[in-house]
């Protein structure tokens, strides 16, 4: 990728961010690497919805502005630990997706198998613990993650992908943000049916077929993430596997039935005998 198209593509992602709300105000930030020690990035404090090329600054690995007129975006350190810690990609979008960033304030990570084409395009999206941002705080959770995934949710903040491309890392943020308001209208619905590992698995098959990096985006590795918080009840959850199961186990269809399965189970069983018993 030269350094006019990264430049380029930085802008147009830097446009959709802003005109989808994923970014309010100047948040959010934008690099593409374009040599082994250079990369081109947003600068701080400009809106990223309205940037021009000119705008954008050239630095080196350790973040000294080498030319451009603006200081470089306040998160270019995650931007900088992200591209050495995965010498495979190419660039990096960080952004606040309102939908996304609402599951990482409530500390649930996007990790259940419920659609198909995040399956197979994104995997699974786990959260790193929070840190102030603009600093190295902001970084070190991260590293649990960085190896086996391409999108994180960071706790309290917002969201960050990765890619081969600027424009790869912006369209999972895309569908890092679709698939969270997909699985909060679910929830708001009564319930999330998870996939079972037989599903999950042809899915798998396909992601291999395609040359999809990364892990078995149902079982996370590592340390696990946290599980879904304990809501009120308001929000019930519907799951094919037990309430409580490790994120490491892959859901089966033989695994034990949740408190709602058997309630509608055992309401159907009752309802039958008082037919019968008409
Ligand atoms: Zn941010």
């Amino acid at each position: 990728m030269t350094l006019h198209q990264s430049k380029q593509d930085i802008v147009e992602a830097g446009r959709r961010l802003y005109e989808k709300g994923y970014i309010a105000s100047s948040d959010g930030n934008i690099s593409a690497r374009i040599a082994e020690d250079r990369i081109v990035a947003t600068p701080t404090g400009l809106c990223k919805g309205t940037l021009s090329p000119d705008d954008l600054c050239i630095c080196d690995m350790d973040g000294n502005r080498v030319s451009g007129g603006l200081r470089p975006s306040s998160e270019i350190g995650m931007h900088l630990f992200l591209y050495r810690e995965r010498p495979d990609i190419k660039a990096v979008v960080h952004a606040h997706p309102p939908t996304a960033t609402g599951f990482s304030v409530a500390g649930i990570p996007l990790t259940d198998c419920v659609l198909p084409e995040v399956i197979i395009t994104l995997g699974s999206v786990p959260i790193a613990r929070y840190g102030t941002p603009g600093g190295p705080e902001i970084s070190e959770p991260i590293r649990q993650w960085v190896k086996n995934y391409d999108a994180y949710l960071l706790e309290n903040h917002g969201a960050t992908t990765v890619g081969s491309d600027v424009m790869n890392a912006y369209f999972k943020m895309e569908t890092l943000e679709h698939a969270a308001r997909i699985l909060l209208v679910a929830r708001q619905l009564g319930g999330v049916n998870l996939l079972n590992r037989e599903q999950v698995g042809k899915l798998l098959q396909l992601r291999e077929r395609l040359g999809i990096r990364g892990p078995d985006p149902a079982c996370l590795t590592g340390e696990a993430p946290r599980p879904p918080q304990t809501t009120d009840g308001n929000i019930p959850t519907r799951r094919t596997r037990s309430a409580g199961a490790s994120p490491t186990d892959c859901p089966t269809p033989g695994d034990a039935p949740s408190d709602q399965d058997l309630i509608t189970e055992i309401t159907r069983r009752v309802m039958e005998t008082l037919k019968r018993s008409d």
